[in-house]
């Protein structure tokens, strides 16, 4: 199959297809406008293979969305691009309301179109044309202390501009889907971390500035609860929703792991020390990695916890992490101290966040 997949040069999108390159024998066209959060060196190791093809083009762009659906004749969509920093969001909304909003309005407007033409020409391939909407459980707001996870039933509640953006999204793409009948599958999943995570979130963030013997920031009292998903158990579970699951349906992805912010970094901490060996030498005069701790001012409007059910996908679709937060962070702590040239350009370039605070 053909999948078309947005937002491919980002941190989750180019982890899909990488998996799709390298462990199926699906074609990949990755349409991605290369924003600041887009990366083709995060696609080295596929950018030259023959069932991978690059588009560069804006989903806003209706034009571009209709040239590349004509020419390329997509089996499956998998809409990955988006706005996603919170903190971006709280800087300037608008962009988020564009791109989130009105890119997804008009890429589900191509992909309607095409899948009618589709049906006139080619019924058998309109029948089995699927479109995969990725989402993040934001959407649902955030949970006291002791309350249950977000189920696929929890009403919406999203608290930044950021996740206000996504749940207009994932409302656009239910209602293409009951009012047009576009064949549509959703996802909801929490915080992805890993390899070629942009370095100005939590994890890669205090990984690099513990190396550097900067500050690790932490907002306000680092009690702020986060379920945390490895990025290629993460990218596993799209491909097998894209590629499975019913029409219509949505599904929860998490990876039945939450912890304290305040944890995550400490344990960051600890993985570096354990590491020491291969870690470079300490900055002078430090003892101890978690001695950087610095407590910021928290972020406006902070949600308290977000926690993942995630039995549906496991029931339905026998999807499960492989991942235990321990083995990913050690993976992904070895994988930023074996691949300096990929984030040191960011950081030395592009890198425009000297933020006060880790976007989580
Ligand atoms: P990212 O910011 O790393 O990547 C987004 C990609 O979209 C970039 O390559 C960027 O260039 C591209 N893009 C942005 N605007 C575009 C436009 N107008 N047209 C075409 N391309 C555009 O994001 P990510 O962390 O990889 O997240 C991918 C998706 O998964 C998003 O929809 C996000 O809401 C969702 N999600 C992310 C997380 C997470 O923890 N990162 C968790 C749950 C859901």
């Amino acid at each position: 199959m053909k999948f078309l997949i947005t937002g491919g040069a980002g941190f989750i999108g180019s982890a899909v297809v990488r998996e799709l390159i390298d462990s199926t024998s699906h074609e990949v066209v990755n349409l991605d406008k290369l924003t600041y959060a887009g990366n083709l060196d995060s696609l080295e190791s596929v950018s030259d293979h023959p069932r991978y093809v690059f588009e560069h083009a804006d989903i806003c762009d209706a034009e571009a969305l209709a040239r590349i659906f004509s020419v390329h004749q997509p089996d499956i969509v998998m809409h990955l691009a988006a706005e996603s920093h919170v903190d971006r969001s709280i800087d300037g909304p608008e962009a988020f309301i564009e791109t989130n909003v009105m890119g997804t309005c008009r890429l589900l407007e191509a992909s309607r179109r095409y899948w009618k033409q589709l049906a006139l020409v080619n019924p058998a391939k309109a029948e089995t044309f699927r479109f995969h909407h990725i989402s993040t459980d934001e959407v649902f707001g955030d949970l006291a202390e002791d309350d249950p996870g977000f189920t696929e039933q929890t009403p919406y509640a999203p608290s930044s501009p950021y996740s206000a953006s996504k749940a207009g999204s994932d409302h656009l793409v239910r209602a293409w889907q009951r009012t047009f009948g576009l064949p549509t599958v959703m996802t909801n999943c929490s915080n992805n971390y890993g390899p070629y995570h942009f370095p100005e979130k939590l994890i890669p963030l205090t990984i690099l500035n513990a190396l550097a013997g900067k500050p690790l920031p932490v907002y306000g009292n680092g009690h702020q609860v986060r379920d945390w998903l490895y990025v290629e158990d993460h990218a596993r579970a799209l491909i097998k929703v894209a590629c499975e699951a019913p029409l219509g349906e949505s599904y929860n992805i998490g990876g039945h792991n939450e912890q304290r912010n305040i944890d995550v970094v400490h344990l960051i901490c600890e993985t570096l020390e354990a590491l020491e060996a291969l870690v470079p030498q300490k900055p002078q005069g430090l003892a101890h990695y978690r001695d950087l701790i610095t407590f910021v001012t928290d972020r406006p409007g902070h949600d308290l916890r977000y926690a993942i059910d995630a039995d549906k996908i496991a029931r339905d679709l026998g999807w499960r992490p492989r991942e235990t937060f321990e083995s990913g962070l050690r993976k992904t702590v070895q994988w930023y101290l074996d691949n300096p040239e990929w984030w040191q350009r960011i950081r030395d370039g592009r890198y425009q966040g000297e933020r006060l605070g880790a976007d989580i």
